[in-house]
């Protein structure tokens, strides 16, 4: 196989910095971007807590409607490294599971019942996931409400999983097994909460990255790494430590940026405002990429 080293590759977080957190839909000029970016021989993937459905409905459709290039491979590991799929012009290929790293059948099906019976006004049960089992805010109720009311839900969660003896973490609250086990983490978002194997993570998703791209002769030069919460550090924490060059995007930096041994970059790094965040970060930063590789 002959060896490909394009300058960059782009390993990208969806909800934030590609897609609205509002609308949770993906742009035109960002889509035109990532085509672009891609049709430079840069290679893109996406890190991302959703489920390979999400994926393919805001992400692969309008890029392959928009004129993806024949020939060319994008991936996407979706629920935090659980599952994965890669994309061409033609479509989807395999989505690719992980079973080890997904949640009891019998638990996400009480979670199912517990929304129907008790939230379903404020919440949705995402029945596209394969691993994770996320409850989202819906999209019409005002995030306050939902926020006011998450709490309460988390702890109904907690009172489940110990039913099914499935050791949890949530924040700073441990909960084990009663083998002692902690198996699994209780993420609480600003938009959903997640329950998943504490295996998950960017980190994960990172390290998928990579292979995938081995697997195809490609060793980029240097990574770029975009997203919107501290969690997505572990994207560019897992390369550094792998010794890959790396630059990390934060797109919502209001929570100060970490000190970190590579360099994370914000809007006001391209001169723009700081106030300039999410979405309209993303799509700065990609054109700045595109800018860069096809001056
Ligand atoms: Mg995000």
């Amino acid at each position: 196989m002959t060896r490909e080293a394009p300058p960059l590759a782009l390993l990208l977080d969806v909800d934030g910095p590609i897609a609205s957190p509002v609308t949770r839909t993906v742009s035109a000029g960002i889509i035109t971007s990532l085509i672009a970016l891609v049709a430079e021989g840069i290679p893109v993937v996406f890190n991302t807590g959703r489920s390979d459905t999400f994926i393919a409905e805001q992400v692969m459709g309008p890029m392959i409607n928009a004129g993806l290039p024949a020939r060319s491979v994008v991936h996407a590991i979706c629920e935090k490294g659980a599952t994965w799929f890669s994309f061409t012009a033609n479509g989807p290929g395999t989505v690719h599971l992980d079973r080890g790293l997904a949640m009891p059948e019998a638990f996400g099906e009480d979670i199912r019942t517990l929304v129907a019976a008790r939230y379903a006004e404020l919440m949705f049960f995402d029945g596209t996931k394969r691993a994770m089992v996320s409850v989202e805010q819906q999209v019409t109720v005002d995030n306050a409400d939902y926020l006011a009311q998450q709490d309460r839900f988390d702890a109904e969660v907690l009172e489940l999983l110990a039913r099914h003896d499935l050791g949890a973490v949530r924040l700073d609250h441990r909960a084990p097994a009663a083998s002692g086990r902690v198996d699994y983490r209780v993420d609480p978002t600003i938009i959903s909460t997640d329950i998943e194997s504490v295996r998950l993570g960017k980190d994960l998703g990172a390290s998928r990255a990579v292979e995938l791209l081995a697997a195809q002769g490609i060793v980029p030069e240097a990574w770029r790494t975009m997203g919107d919460s501290r969690t997505d550090y572990a994207m560019a924490d897992w390369l550094h430590h792998q010794d890959h060059r790396v630059k990390h995007v934060d797109v919502r930096p209001d929570d100060g940026v970490p000190p970190k041994p590579y360099p994370v970059l914000t809007s006001v790094d391209l001169g723009l405002d700081r106030d300039v965040i999410h979405d309209d970060a993303g799509a700065a930063f990609l054109k700045a990429w595109l800018d860069a590789v096809t001056s």
